[in-house]
């Protein structure tokens, strides 16, 4: 018998070896979904490329200010 066997919420596919740690996303306010490790990874990629592309100088700073 599967106990608690949770889909993900963006991709729909089953989650493997769930684990409340690694898949439950409490996002505030009552929102609370469960995503997949591969969902997860692709969020991280996004949101990378995001403050990549939002803070492009800080990077670049970091990288001179250093010596
Ligand atoms: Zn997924």
């Amino acid at each position: 018998m599967i106990m608690n066997e949770k889909n993900c919420a963006l991709c729909g596919a089953a989650i493997r070896n769930y684990d409340a740690f690694l898949h439950h996303f409490n996002l505030g306010e009552g929102l609370e979904k469960d995503i997949c490790s591969r969902c997860s990874d692709r969020i991280l990629k996004h949101q990378q490329e995001i403050f990549a592309k939002l803070f492009p100088t800080r990077a670049a700073k970091k990288r001179y200010d250093r010596k």
